[in-house]
């Protein structure tokens, strides 16, 4: 049976981080603030994969407050969301996902996301959309105060008996 799972997330952009979005590093003024790498989009597709298995959220998982995790690569939120779908005997049907920036383009970027989120997950980069638009200049992501990313995920899982 197909499940679905939505996820979303913001994080500040300040002077003085690396911005990393869907695993790539992209050179802009400004980078996400956060106690991991603050990726976003990845974070947002790990919230997608774990609610559509019935999962806790990528917080408590991975809480901000472990030194484990302070400034990891969320590749490794990613795949341990992934490790779970199959340790249910499931299957990731796709996951979509868009990212809100006023700046800096996304846009050649995002080959690059798909092929580092598609590893991540194990499946084809066929199966991963990535998408990127503007808030047009509205709102905190118009002012370029955070970044912003929404993800949904569709997963093939076993019928529990009973
Ligand atoms: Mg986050």
């Amino acid at each position: 049976m197909v499940h679905v799972g939505i996820g979303y997330d913001v994080h500040a952009l300040v002077q003085g981080r690396r911005l990393v979005l869907g695993g790539v590093e992209i050179p802009h003024t400004h980078g996400l603030d956060g106690h991991s790498d603050a990726d976003a989009l990845l974070h947002a597709i790990t919230d997608a994969v774990l609610g559509a298995i019935g999962e806790v959220d990528i917080g408590h998982l991975f809480p901000n407050t472990d030194e484990r995790w302070r400034n990891a690569p969320s590749r490794i939120f990613l795949e341990e969301a992934a490790r779970r779908v199959r340790a249910r005997g499931g299957r990731i049907v796709n996951v979509d996902a868009s990212l809100i920036a006023e700046r800096p383009k996304i846009f050649p970027h995002i080959t690059a996301m798909k092929q580092h989120i598609a590893e991540a997950l194990g499946v084809p980069v066929a199966k991963v959309g990535v998408k990127a638009t503007t808030n047009e200049k509205l709102g905190f992501a118009g002012r370029e105060e955070g970044i912003a990313a929404m993800a949904v995920a569709s997963i093939d899982l076993p019928e529990e008996a009973g």
